[in-house]
């Protein structure tokens, strides 16, 4: 922690020096959300007092620079996951649009049998998608389960392969557990049977470095929002001989060659999966959030979350009856617990009460409460703008809480 200045990274995050429920308010709900620093902020507020105006449509000056940041957006974005290029980065609302695009475009090459391996461990948008083919397809689904640390059975993953699998769609970090799991291994065997892979980055994008070229990814999505970038933007990256061969996701402006009432064209890539407006301002805004991160360093970032976790996790384990769900040996700045058998939701509230802002429920992974056998979890997650003075708020909200509820 010592060699980052978290003071003068905050001084970036007004919204961090509010109050909740008359206290300091600690923020650490970065897994659902992280905080936007001004510099995100001031390009927003710029571009609607300067530059707004559609992309692609306009000759007039306006709309030409706004398109020039949308494409510079693109590029920025192209080199910091390390794509080939700028056609293997489309512009989404989110990962949950990135995976349903794949889901219902790659998916309809799918046959009835076919089968698609997914994880215990998933986000329900790696989920319900994959479930939405399979009722149109037939497509048979295929999990795989965890140990008792919440890091994946690899030796399930891999007997799972057979001659109908034509698919492998998993969390790169788990939201909830916070394994880091080991995709360009699990990438690896499933390119060695022939089988595409489509990683689920929300989790890892803001806290690893990613770098599609090294993973062999086929598809790999993430959110801007939970990269301290603004809301309703994300990307999915795909490989181009994929994306080549894949139908459009939804048709509209932007994405046609030619459009005649007896046919139709498509444009090239990236815009053929681009269908209307996108939010250019969003992703103009995001290129900025992804120079904040890159002038801390995503080594420096993970480094510092990491330190603030592993001191959290070591205090609560303190605590009488408390339960951390998700303990593997490679994790993410995420804390999943809870305490006795109290409801994750009375938690909160307290927790809430004394300024702490956590997540308590099922993180839109009800599969995995099941399987660990609980109705849901609190939730602690870090970003690189928590303090140890957050971390020991938080603590003492903890225990006094833990006390109120016996
Ligand atoms: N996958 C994972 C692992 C997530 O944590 C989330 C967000 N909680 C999503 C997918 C969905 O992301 P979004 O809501 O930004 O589409």
């Amino acid at each position: 922690m010592e060699n980052i200045d978290v003071n003068k990274i905050r001084e970036e995050f007004p919204i961090l020096s509010r109050e909740v429920a008359g206290k300091p308010m600690v923020y650490l709900d970065n897994t659902a959300t992280s905080q936007t620093p001004m510099r995100v902020v001031d390009e927003i507020t710029r571009i609607y007092t300067r530059t707004k105006a559609n992309v692609h449509r306009g000759v007039h000056t306006l709309s030409q620079e706004m398109t020039d940041l949308q494409e510079s957006a693109r590029e920025r974005i192209r080199r910091y996951i390390n794509a080939d290029s700028i056609e293997e980065v489309i512009f989404t609302r989110g990962t949950t649009e990135g995976i349903n695009l794949v889901a219902s475009s790659f998916g309809s090459r799918f046959h009835k049998g076919d089968e698609i391996i997914l994880t215990v461990m998933e986000h329900h948008a790696n989920i319900v998608p994959w479930q939405l083919l399979s009722d149109r397809t037939g497509v048979v689904i295929r999990v795989v389960d965890i140990n008792e640390r919440g890091e994946l059975d690899l030796e399930q993953y891999r007997s799972l392969f057979n001659e109908r699998t034509v698919m492998a769609s998993f969390c790169h970090v788990s939201n909830v557990l916070g394994t880091v799991n080991p995709v360009k291994d699990m990438i690896a065997f499933a390119h060695s049977k022939s089988v595409p892979v489509l990683v689920d980055g929300a989790q890892a994008s803001p806290h690893l470095r990613i770098d599609v070229a090294d993973l062999d990814c086929d598809f790999y999505v993430f959110s801007s929002h939970k990269m301290y970038g603004p809301t309703g933007v994300g990307v999915l990256y795909g490989k181009r001989k994929w994306l080549e061969e894949m139908p459009p996701y939804q048709g509209g402006g932007e994405m046609i060659g030619k459009v005649t009432f007896a046919h139709t064209t498509y444009a090239d890539l990236p815009f053929k999966f681009e269908a209307g407006t996108p939010d250019f301002v969003g992703i103009a805004a995001f290129s900025k959030a992804i120079d904040f991160i890159e002038e801390i360093g995503m080594e420096r970032i993970a480094a510092h979350e990491h330190e603030l976790m592993e001191y959290t996790q070591q205090e609560m384990t303190k605590i009488p009856g408390i339960r951390i769900f998700g303990t593997a040996e490679h994790k993410s700045a995420v804390i999943s617990f809870l305490i006795g058998t109290d409801h994750p939701y009375d938690l909160g509230l307290l927790l809430d009460k004394q300024g702490v802002e956590v997540r308590t429920g099922h993180h839109c992974a009800m599969p995995l409460m099941d399987r660990l056998g609980i109705p849901g979890t609190v939730r602690a997650s870090f970003a690189i703008y928590n303090t140890k003075e957050d971390a020991d708020a938080f603590l003492k909200a903890l225990r006094r809480a833990a006390a109120i509820l016996g």
